[in-house]
């Protein structure tokens, strides 16, 4: 192109480029999904910066459609899609289409690398890029209202060029890709594959996307042009035998011709999915636009969709994906909840901090408000008093939510405990429950392995709703047999006269087994549960006691079980004093012990080494605990 600047990529994308151009990665149809979510994206732009400032959506009919579309020129193998967005300065371009601003994308690298699963790309920031699986060459042409339009090129071969499009077909507003499809690739090209594309990625788009498509239409038209047809319809002709001899002639003199003529065709009903009644919505419909919510996880583990009525009144839907985002342990304490902000239907912000509290920014999904103001800037929006009644209310439906993922599992175990091993014979009926419940009953442990750590987290952080977060724990015990239990469980199977929770820590569930404190509590009848997370110390410190019945850890050099006598204890301190006397004088570890004391805990062994019980600071303790996530 005359004219054009040529820029180097940067080093990331560069190395990134080149995973993609060359990868044997089947799902290629990746690409389409990450390109409309951005024409998306561009578009939810559009909308908010015309609530404040109308002329920003220009003034002719086509920069006020707010639309994608997309179409195809399959001799040439060229892919088109355009969206009548904000549009990209040349700024912009540099800067969105050149360089990676989040960071994440060298561990989104690594795992590509080595053959890791490439749709997650839009996750990481780097969506557009994944239009290099299926191109070769791509044209991003596009216009700001800010600036003039410009073309970015790149065969991704380590640099791009940029220059200014005074002479190409103007766009208005907006962005226009154009992709050379790989000859591998051609079926892209193709509108019935693209049709299937939109309509499995991206049908809940709340923009129309529209595909065009060639439709053969066949038309009567006069055999001799100059003499136009008769006109069948004549008024006056009233008798039924003379109107069929009319249209005899009438065949005579026109022939059938079929004719090609390009159409748009909706391919979405762009109807916002979570202002139809829950009850109208199937669960696939909930798959899909979670799909589109998530930029392409695989299937949510629970939704749920309410609106919420009073002083301030919302819809929304949450959903609690499989897989935690890529940084939610490492940026625990920086990270933004990935919920879309609506008010009126329309996207104001994906990054608003006080929608969830930190530890369940793992949820994906949308808010839509009927009561905040709509012409105030985001900013003042953050302020919103609306925002914490908002905030309180998706806690409250979240927990719901998970809460009800692990009742069902509870019930699950149960209910297929009692139904014993399926009979041979099983009849249609009870195979269909039995494999109903076999999914209820694997749901909540996969919830657990990906998210334990922001539940343990928010039991932290959470004293609110601790109560209700409890009966969320999970973990082995000393007879769950490598299983996790409950706090309820657990309760239900505590000893005659036992009053406590027992409780030890350890490095690994090995550790805490072989325990000696452990042994002595099991071999005297009582249960124990085992705790080796990282994070299960400091929670601990934040629990005093569950159901009425106190958290009690076996190291804790005060432990006293229900069976040991007052006076014994007294008696058999005194008997061993010089004992204890000699001890304390030792040094144990170079170090002298601060305490020693009778105990009778012990079965096996005759002593055990004690860290004392000093408290942390609450600043030592953050700073471990993000060590420990
Ligand atoms: P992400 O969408 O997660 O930001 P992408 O790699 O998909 O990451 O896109 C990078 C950036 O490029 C976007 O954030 C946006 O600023 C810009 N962009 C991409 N496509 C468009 C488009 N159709 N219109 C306007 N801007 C776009
Ligand atoms: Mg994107």
């Amino acid at each position: 192109r005359k004219g054009a600047e040529t820029m180097q990529f940067q080093a990331e994308v560069n190395r990134l480029m080149d995973i993609l151009i060359n990868s044997l990665y089947s799902n290629k149809d990746i690409f389409l999904r990450e390109l409309i979510s951005n024409a998306a994206d561009a578009l939810d732009k559009i909308r908010f910066l015309a609530l404040t400032d109308k002329s920003q959506l220009g003034d002719t009919e086509e920069s006020q459609a707010l639309g994608i579309r997309i179409w195809v020129d399959e001799e040439r193998r060229v892919l088109s899609i355009r969206d009548s967005g904000v549009g990209m300065t040349r700024q912009d371009l540099v800067n969105n289409l050149g360089t990676v601003a989040r960071s994440g994308t060298s561990a989104f690298l690594e795992q590509a690398q080595r053959g890791g699963d490439l749709s997650l790309i839009g996750q990481f920031g780097v969506g557009f890029y994944s239009v290099y699986l299926v191109a070769d060459y791509v044209e991003v042409v596009t216009k700001h209202n800010n600036d003039s339009q410009w073309v970015w090129e790149s065969r991704a071969s380590g640099d791009y060029a940029l220059s200014a499009d005074e002479d190409g077909p103007q766009l208005g507003r907006g962005t226009q890709i154009n992709i050379h499809l790989k000859p591998a690739c051609e079926e892209y090209a193709r509108p019935d594959k693209l049709r299937e594309l939109v309509q499995r990625y991206s049908e809940f788009i709340s923009f129309p996307i529209s595909l065009q498509v060639e439709k053969t239409v066949t038309k009567e038209v006069p055999l001799d042009d100059d003499s136009p047809a008769p006109d069948s319809k004549d008024a006056d002709d009233k008798d039924a035998d003379v109107v069929d001899e009319d249209e005899e002639e009438a065949k005579e003199k026109t022939k059938t011709v079929t004719e090609k003529v390009k159409e748009w065709e909706v391919l979405n009903d762009a109807q916002a999915l979570w202002l139809r009644a829950p009850g109208d919505v199937t669960d696939e419909d909930y798959d899909k636009f979670f799909q589109v919510l998530s930029k392409g996880q695989s299937n949510p583990l629970a939704h749920t969709h309410f609106r919420a009525e009073g002083d301030v009144e919302f819809k929304a839907i949450l959903y609690v994906p499989r897989t935690p985002p890529p940084d939610m342990y490492q940026d625990y304490y920086s990270r933004k909840p990935s919920l879309k902000l609506y008010v009126r239907r329309v996207f104001i912000s994906d990054t608003f901090e006080d929608l969830l509290p930190k530890w369940l920014s793992f949820l994906v999904g949308l808010v839509d408000s009927d009561s905040m103001p709509l012409n105030v800037s985001r900013e003042m929006l953050q302020l919103h008093e609306g925002l914490k009644v908002i905030k309180k209310k998706l806690v409250r439906k979240a927990l719901d939510m998970i809460r009800r993922l692990s009742d069902d599992e509870r019930s699950a175990v149960k209910e297929l405990a009692e139904l014993g091993p399926a009979p041979e014979d099983e009849g249609e009926a009870a195979a269909a429950r039995r494999a109903e419940l076999t999914a209820a009953r694997d749901k909540y442990p996969a919830f657990w392995k990906a998210f334990h750590k922001a539940v343990k987290m928010g039991v932290i952080e959470e004293k609110a709703h601790r109560k209700r977060m409890l009966p969320l724990l999970r973990f082995p015990t000393s007879s769950s047999n490598g299983s996790d239990t409950t706090l309820d469980e657990y309760l239900a199977r505590m000893k005659e006269g036992q009053k406590h929770i027992y409780y030890h820590i350890g490095m690994s569930k090995e550790e805490v087994e072989k325990s000696p404190f452990v042994e002595t509590l099991v071999a005297r009848g009582y249960e124990v549960v085992y705790l080796s997370d990282p994070l299960d110390e400091y929670m601990m410190g934040h629990l005093n006691e569950y159901d009425g019945h106190d958290f009690v850890n076996v190291a804790k050099d005060d432990l006293r079980l229900p069976e040991d006598a007052d006076a014994k204890e007294a008696e058999k301190k005194e008997e061993f004093k010089p004992l204890t006397r000699w001890w304390k004088k030792l040094l144990v570890l170079g170090q002298p012990v601060e305490r020693v004391r009778i105990s009778q805990r012990l079965t096996s062994r005759p002593c055990v080494v004690m860290a004392n019980k000093f408290g942390w600071s609450a600043q030592m303790e953050r700073l471990s605990m993000t060590q420990a996530l």
